[in-house]
């Protein structure tokens, strides 16, 4: 089964204001969108139900966090399971980034729970006791196999510690065991060093990378889980490099940080046509 492009924009803690985003929407909303792509856009938490209702139904939406618990005392948690927004118990149909961890975070705080990827996979560092806590009894084979999927550093061409962000996809419960949901994941590779830096990979190094990376699925879940998972690139992804980049066979998409507030975002999601 052929992998569908996957571009997804991450827009951190931007746009600054409803207006800003409202015009990031306007402008997805009248682009031309290659149909073969499936475009995701993860605003702040904020603006999520605002997002889910202004933009076209093509495009998803993706939350940056949230808590794998369904309600309760948590305070500060985002809850995407059985809102207003929803019927009964389902859950939110929407993507969430789901990173091990993310780079702002670690930047940002590498020792603070809010680094911890709430739903439950691995992180890069040993988990605190507070991590600990917050992850999910039912996921250790998944935790087991976003670790293992992890590039070891020594033998990737890439200079810095890689990390892995995890997609999860639309209707994921959070409450079961996301072993057995490992085909609806996607993974994105970013070397932290491209992050935000406008410094990318070489086609070659995000292929020989990725394609790692696939091999590490293969061996850590199965091969037929691995060749199906999009493994997509992120780092200073931009409309000028995007093109080359989508030519490698285990390029099957972007995780868009700077770019994706842009106009520009429409020609990385169209870099395929
Ligand atoms: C990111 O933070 O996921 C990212 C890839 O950012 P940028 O595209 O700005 O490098």
């Amino acid at each position: 089964m052929a992998r569908k492009f996957f571009v997804g924009g991450n827009f951190k803690m931007n746009p600054a204001t409803l207006e800003q985003k409202r015009a990031l929407l306007k402008t997805l909303n009248e682009a031309t969108l290659d149909p073969e792509t499936e475009v995701v856009i993860a605003p702040p938490s904020l603006y999520l139900i605002p997002a889910l209702e202004g933009v076209r139904k093509e495009v998803k939406i993706a939350a940056q966090n949230c808590y794998f618990q369904t309600g309760g005392a948590f305070t500060g948690e985002i809850r995407l399971v059985n809102t207003p927004h929803t019927t009964s118990s389902q859950p939110i149909d929407m993507y969430i980034i789901y990173s091990v961890p993310h780079s702002c975070a670690m930047q940002a705080s590498p020792s603070s729970s809010s680094v911890t990827p709430s739903a439950g996979a691995s992180s890069t560092r040993p988990l605190s006791s507070s991590r600990a806590r917050r992850a999910p009894p039912s996921t250790p084979a998944c935790r087991r196999g976003a670790a293992e999927a992890r590039p070891s550093t020594p033998s990737r061409p890439m200079n810095g510690s890689p990390y892995i962000s995890l997609l999860l996809s639309p209707s994921l419960e959070l409450t079961v065991g996301l072993c057995v949901l490992f085909r609806r994941i996607v993974v994105a590779y970013e070397p932290v060093w491209a992050i935000g830096t406008g410094k990318v990979a070489t086609s070659a190094q995000a292929q020989e990378t990725q394609a790692g990376i696939r091999a590490d699925i293969a061996k850590a879940v199965s091969p037929a889980v691995a060749e199906e998972t999009r493994i997509i690139y992120g780092g200073s992804v931009s409309a000028k490099n995007c093109k080359e980049l989508s030519t490698q066979p285990d390029v099957d998409g972007f995780l868009v940080g700077g770019a994706s507030l842009k106009p520009e975002f429409v020609d990385i999601v169209n870099a395929k046509k």
